[in-house]
């Protein structure tokens, strides 16, 4: 039998396990994907800390998947070997129930997540149901086309929600702010980052896309907004967010997870301000993003981590250290950070 190494999360609460493991088998309808790169996702750390009540341990963390094609099982047309494809965070739905007849396949609940109910990219092959998999815009590599598979399709689905607002706070400027930072501004929006407080390398890196204003999170927003998107998990930006927006502004809350949120005055919410959550994503969120990320150039902000260093990769995600997203690559030693 063919063997592979995997990351495994055997556990909460501990590091990740390096595993050699059998090579899966793709069954009928799916693909074995050959993983180049995998990118390394905060959902990553709510899975290692526990905090998923979804997950189904052991697993192989990871649903930013970029490989190739090297197998197809039974039944598969769409797909063939060699083809460079993404594998995202839904990795299955049911398709029957009323969540999936109403374009919200979401909310299925029975929906399979990749990295958390199914093993995910932290390895050198995983499978996927072909019918969740997406080829590639040609411009990125391996290694800036991972971010685009979260944190750009559920940040995009983030600012989606926010429809034609025209003046956006990004809070948290990470891997999914950055790459929707520079879709909001290719639109001509206007765009304010909200960082932790005293963070100046993530403003400056937010300045350096674009961004018309960068600051603290606890500061005063400059002007007030249409709608904020919140991308990092503290809930005390909940009401920090609402004061920042102006009547009939929206919050939307794009995390899986968030730490509680703190009461506040109704005030806050008060003139037909709305907080709400984006869940997960849909294939047609899918689509539509890959297809805008094929058309505008974004510039993507990865550093790379061999594959044997994911716990590194995820205590630097934890800690800040990252700028941009942070990516595993199969091949090579190319550990050194790139833009
Ligand atoms: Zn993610
Ligand atoms: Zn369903």
């Amino acid at each position: 039998m063919a063997r592979m190494r995997a990351m495994v999360c055997e556990a909460a609460g501990r590091p990740l396990a390096a595993r050699e493991r059998e090579r899966p088998q793709p069954r009928q309808g799916e693909v074995l994907v050959a993983v180049s790169a995998c990118g390394v996702c905060r959902t990553d750390l709510h899975l290692v800390d526990g905090e998923l009540p979804q997950a189904r341990l052991p697993v192989v963390p990871g649903h930013e998947i970029v490989g190739t094609v090297a197998a197809c099982g039974a039944g598969v047309t769409s797909l063939a070997p060699g083809v460079r494809v993404g594998v995202p965070w839904l990795g299955w739905t049911c398709g029957r129930c009323d969540a999936c007849r109403r374009g919200l396949e979401n909310l299925c609940a029975e929906a399979q997540f990749t990295g958390c109910t199914r093993d995910g990219g932290y390895a050198e092959f995983a499978v996927a149901d072909a019918r969740y998999v997406f080829p590639l815009p040609e411009r990125y590599d391996d290694l800036a086309a991972a971010p685009l598979l979260c944190a750009g399709l559920i940040g995009y689905r983030a600012y989606a929600m926010a429809g034609d607002a025209r003046t956006i706070g990004l809070y948290g400027f990470g891997a999914a702010a950055h790459l929707i930072a520079q879709v909001a501004l290719h639109e001509g929006r206007r765009v304010l980052a909200f960082t932790r407080p005293g963070d100046a390398a993530g403003q400056a890196f937010a300045r350096a896309l674009g961004v018309h204003w960068a600051g603290d999170s606890t500061a005063a927003a400059p002007e007030p907004l249409d709608a904020a998107l919140l991308f990092a998990p503290v809930g005390a930006l909940v009401p920090a967010a609402l004061a920042a927006v102006r009547p009939g502004g929206l919050v939307v809350c794009a995390g899986i997870h968030m730490s509680d949120i703190p009461a506040f005055a109704y005030r806050l919410l008060w003139e037909e301000r709305s907080v709400r959550s984006v869940a997960n994503l849909t294939r047609a969120d899918a689509q539509a993003f890959l297809a805008l990320a094929g058309r505008v150039p974004l510039a993507v902000h990865a550093c790379a981590y061999p594959l044997a260093a994911a716990n590194r990769a995820l205590d630097d995600l934890r800690h800040g250290r990252v700028e941009g997203a942070a990516v595993l690559t199969m091949h090579g030693d190319r550990a050194s950070n790139r833009s």
